[in-house]
């Protein structure tokens, strides 16, 4: 009886071995607390069935002492797993060393007591015939062993119990088997330690209890768990995902899918037909797996994807299917295209930048080497001004009517694009060039832009393309050029680039870089045409630069003046101009002709450069004339394109005793405006006025004349007619009340000294 008892107890240690084998090979703190945890427990069950055996007393007391020792060390380390295991008072260290250094205190009572008796006593009972020991007394020692351990069994249960009320319920299924096998484990023991019985009978459910905790905790990857997660990963997902069974029609459509095409969850129809063209137009059923990129129209609206189509297999291979996950890229598309269009397009007006306008026309070009190319660039006369009277609105309005005017006269075939500020640029087939049709187009623009301080003027060069590998910016500059031939010209809208116009620009760069040397060698000098009555009595002159160059000979101001204007040194000039006009103006005083004045030119851009007001005003002091002999000459663009600062400016001449003439009156975008808005001693009517061809139009600018010499008359201003060549002429203004005459019918502009002969 005896043997099959031991063999039987044997017979349950074998399975724990097996576990513990299995628990050895994962290397994790679980784990090993496992495999200790079954190391005591194989101790506890030889202990508590040894003991039951008569083979003598000390044996059965070391036995019993073993069984209840090895059983604090058990629930030490179940209490260590299941903290591991729960992560729920994991980190107490302290805790767990006092546990142990209790379980020993409690281990050498345990056996002391096979000596003094201090926890038990036993006692022989029979029992089925059989002579077993058993507990007979029951002391302190062993209560306190008790009050331990049940502790410990509170502790693993709260571990557990607290696990799965701290989580969500989705992962309680981790947990809830284990708590549930702990607790009828200690349900069993409890009752077997209250019953009579020699022998611990929870002991076979121990083995199961240790196999089942082993295999749920290390083993048993929650295939239910795995699969929620899966399908709320699948739900939740940023991409489509699309499943289709073997006759392609779709299973399954994640929300991100459904919510793409629209379709209702219990329809699915929408989806199967988009698959279906894609099915078609890719011929996927004939492969296992593709990527590409994709756009639909869904619902009206473009999209944009990355398309991943895989076949689905069975376990035995068998084809159940296939999915398409798609990766909507539409965003990053259209910010892409964005920031393409941004990096290429002018915002303003939507068309090609100057950059993207260089690339596509090179393109063009490239793409017809054969053809006849002509490169157009346009500019706005005096854009400037539209910003400065009218804000930038209305200057970026007047880009945009621009902008819709080429969009209009150019097709396909063309490029076109807005190169910088007013300019814009074409490239376009010879053939395809209608001179009339752009001028017209023009024209219509400057009328729709209906203002009467301002005239709308568009400019067009044209350059034609002579080598199609020169450099763009090069054709536009050509083109540009032909557009300074112009002049600032009303009448004539387009001009073509020539070679001369070239060397034209070539000598303007020369003048430039001769002025420094012929300002020093004093190569400008002052001619003075003189100012008359219609008597014929001299009042005084305008001093007009002549430039003596050592290459060229005598150059006239209409050569250089304006070129020294745009590169920022006619101040330079002008300056040197006063002066000669003082020094004279100084010595012709002290010779007793304090009643002549000379009249100097004042440039726009001088105001830009330079004090203009001290800059006279020390002259004069220096030279020691009388102000009222110098006139100053500023025409009405200088006065009213400038700020405010200008107004004032001669105001200050003004009081200081300078009079301050209105040049070119008549010829600015506003003369009646600069009368209302500044005060003047003079006023010098444009030539113009006198040089009209057209014989029926004489009359009419006769009758204007007429008009403005009243109208200064009215305000108290003396009138100045510039450009008599005529008596006639001279006759006709005279009668119209104009006082003084400057003029080719009097004298042109001469050399000072020839000046001084002839009227001094
Ligand atoms: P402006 O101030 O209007 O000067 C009058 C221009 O008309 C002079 O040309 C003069 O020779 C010309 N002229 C005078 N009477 C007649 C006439 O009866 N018939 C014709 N056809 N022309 C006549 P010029 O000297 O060639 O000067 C041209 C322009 O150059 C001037 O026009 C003025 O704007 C500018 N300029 C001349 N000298 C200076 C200067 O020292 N400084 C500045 N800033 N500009 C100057
Ligand atoms: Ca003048
Ligand atoms: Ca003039």
């Amino acid at each position: 009886m005896d043997k099959i008892y031991l063999a039987f107890l044997f017979l349950m240690i074998i399975p724990i071995l097996i576990c513990i084998k299995y628990a050895r090979k994962i290397k994790s703190d679980v784990a090993s607390s496992i495999v200790r945890c079954l190391i005591f427990a194989i101790i506890t069950i030889l202990g508590n069935g040894l003991f039951a055996l008569c083979i003598s007393e000390t044996f059965s007391y070391l036995m019993e002492a073993l069984y209840l020792f090895s059983f604090d060390m058990m629930l030490i380390y179940i209490l260590q797993y299941s903290q591991q295991y729960t992560l729920v008072f994991n980190e107490v260290t302290p805790f767990r060393t006092g546990c142990f250094i209790f379980a020993y205190l409690d281990g050498i009572s345990l056996f002391l007591n096979t000596f003094f008796h201090n926890a038990f006593t036993l006692k022989t009972v029979n029992y089925m015939n059989f002579e077993l020991y058993h507990i007979d007394t029951k002391n302190i020692f062993y209560y306190i062993h008790y009050v331990f351990a049940y502790c410990l069994v509170f502790c693993i249960v709260a571990s557990f119990t607290i696990k799965i009320l701290q989580i969500p319920s989705f992962y309680r299924k981790k947990y809830i088997p284990i708590l549930a096998v702990m607790c009828i484990i200690i349900l069993l023991n409890f009752a077997c330690n209250i019953s009579e019985f020699p022998v611990d009978l929870s002991l076979p459910f121990f083995v199961f209890a240790a196999i089942l905790i082993c295999y749920l905790t290390l083993y048993r990857s929650p295939n239910e768990l795995i699969d929620k997660t899966l399908s709320i990963v699948v739900t939740e997902m940023n991409n489509c995902v699309i499943c289709f069974d073997i006759n392609n029609d779709c299973v399954y459509a994640n929300d991100k899918a459904l919510k793409m095409f629209d379709s209702p969850s219990n329809s699915l129809a929408t989806i199967s037909d988009y698959a279906q063209t894609w099915i078609e137009e890719h011929n996927i059923n004939n492969r296992n797996s593709l990527e590409w990129s994709d756009e639909k129209i869904i619902d009206n609206k473009k999209h944009y994807f990355d398309v991943e189509y895989r076949k689905l297999f069975d376990k035995k291979n068998e084809y159940i299917g296939f999915f398409l996950n798609l990766i909507d890229n539409t965003e990053k598309h259209l910010a892409f295209e964005r920031e393409r269009y941004l990096a290429t397009h002018d915002t303003l007006t939507g068309l090609y930048n100057k950059n993207y306008f260089a690339e596509k026309s090179t393109e063009l070009l490239k793409s017809k080497p054969d053809e006849k190319w002509l490169l157009l660039s346009s500019n706005i006369k005096d854009f400037k001004l539209i910003n400065d009277l009218f804000g930038l609105e209305k200057g970026n309005e007047v880009l945009k009517m621009e902008a819709d005017l080429l969009k209009e006269q150019c097709g396909e075939g063309i490029v076109y694009g807005r190169t910088g500020g007013d300019k814009f640029a074409i490239c376009i087939p010879k053939a395809r060039f209608k001179e009339q049709n752009f001028t017209n187009a023009l024209r219509t623009m400057g009328k729709a832009f209906n203002n009467d301080l301002y005239h709308l003027h568009i400019y067009l060069g044209v350059y034609e393309i002579t080598d199609i590998n020169e450099d763009i910016s090069i054709m536009c500059d050509k083109a540009n050029l032909a557009i300074k031939t112009l002049n600032e010209n009303y009448d004539k809208s387009i001009a073509y680039y020539t070679d001369t116009i070239f060397n034209d620009t070539i000598v303007e760069k020369q003048l430039v870089g001769d002025f420094d040397k012929a300002l020093d060698e004093k190569q400008f000098c002052m001619y003075l045409q003189p100012q008359m009555t219609s008597d014929g009595e001299m009042l005084g002159a305008e001093a007009l630069v002549r430039w003596q160059h050592p290459k060229r000979g005598l150059i006239f101001p209409g050569d250089f003046i304006e070129v020294f204007e745009r590169t920022g040194l006619i101040y330079r000039l002008d300056k040197f101009v006063w002066e000669l006009a003082i020094q004279k103006l100084a010595e012709w005083q002290k010779n007793g002709r304090d009643d002549l004045y000379i009249s100097v030119n004042i440039s726009t851009k001088d105001f830009y450069y330079m004090d203009v007001y001290n800059t006279i005003i020390s002259m004069v002091e220096k030279y020691g004339i009388i102000p009222a002999t110098l006139k100053l000459e500023i025409t009405e663009t200088a006065i009213m394109t400038g700020t405010a600062g200008e107004l004032d400016i001669i105001n200050q001449f003004r009081d200081y005793g300078f009079q301050v003439e209105i040049d070119d009156f008549g010829s600015g975008y506003s003369s009646l405006n600069t009368l209302k808005d500044m005060d003047v001693d003079v006023i010098k009517i444009d030539m113009g006025f006198l040089r009209t061809t057209k014989p029926e139009r004489i009359q009419r600018s006769m009758s204007i004349l007429n008009n403005i010499i009243a109208l200064t008359k009215t305000l108290g201003l003396a009138v100045i007619t510039e450009g008599v060549e005529t008596k006639e002429q001279v006759t006709e203004l005279t009668q119209m009340g104009c006082g003084i005459y400057q003029g080719y019918y009097f004298s042109k502009p001469i050399p000072v000294n020839q000046f001084e002969d002839t009227y001094l």
